[in-house]
């Protein structure tokens, strides 16, 4: 069976992950970075791993499904290199309409058996005695399924996957023109 040949244009998260899921899949994948590694926007994002707040409902799912996927990605590596934070995300609001908001959020959140706990003020000061919480907070909520991301070990994990599945990472590389001749890169 012919190895197919695969481009993938942009070394950030997305352009990386695919790469890597085509790789492990037999492809012999080349990713072209007009700079370096994460050079941009994945290396500016708050990396907040989350399905808070996505619509339509689809969308939440796909959101959601990620998450779990984040998770198991990184409890299947055994080394040490940890980018995933299982840390949660607390969330509060201060004025009425805002409270509303989140509390509508938080609604239709558990109806689609988002994970959501409430917390007092005091629990919350307890718990992250870091976190200033004012005294108009509403009530907290808490997001345990939440994560935060480290890119930049993230993505050093997805190139040295490339390498692992014969595939790999052309940094300097800006791709100018795409035709449907075989010619190579220019
Ligand atoms: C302020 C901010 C906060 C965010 N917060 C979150 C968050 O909390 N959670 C979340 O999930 N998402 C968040 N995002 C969105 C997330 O960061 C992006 O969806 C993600 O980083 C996009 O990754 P990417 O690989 O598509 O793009 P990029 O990281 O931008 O990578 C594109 C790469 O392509 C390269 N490139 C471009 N053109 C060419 C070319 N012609 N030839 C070769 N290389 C090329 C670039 O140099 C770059 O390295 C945030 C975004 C911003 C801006």
């Amino acid at each position: 069976m012919s190895v197919k040949k695969i481009a993938v244009i942009g070394a950030g998260v997305l352009g990386l992950s695919v790469a890597r899921s085509l790789a492990q899949q037999g492809a012999k994948v080349t990713v072209f970075e007009r700079s370096h590694v994460g050079a941009g926007t994945s290396s500016t994002t708050f990396a907040w791993i989350n399905s808070n707040g996505k619509t339509p409902e689809s969308y939440h799912h796909l959101n959601a499904l990620a998450i779990d996927e984040h998770i198991r990605l990184q409890q299947e590596r055994t080394t040490e290199g940890h980018w995933l934070k299982a840390t949660g995300t607390y969330e509060w609001a201060a004025g009425a309409p805002e409270q509303k908001r989140l509390e509508d959020r938080v609604s239709r959140l558990l109806e689609l058996n988002y994970p959501v706990q409430n917390l007092s003020a005091d629990e919350l000061r307890r718990k992250v005695p870091e976190i200033r919480v004012g005294s108009h907070a509403g009530d907290i909520w808490y997001f345990p399924g939440e994560c935060l991301l480290v890119p930049s070990i993230f993505m050093a994990w997805l190139v040295s996957e490339l390498h692992v599945y014969n595939s790999e990472l052309k940094t300097q590389s800006e791709v100018t023109e795409l035709t449907e001749e075989k010619i190579g890169q220019r």
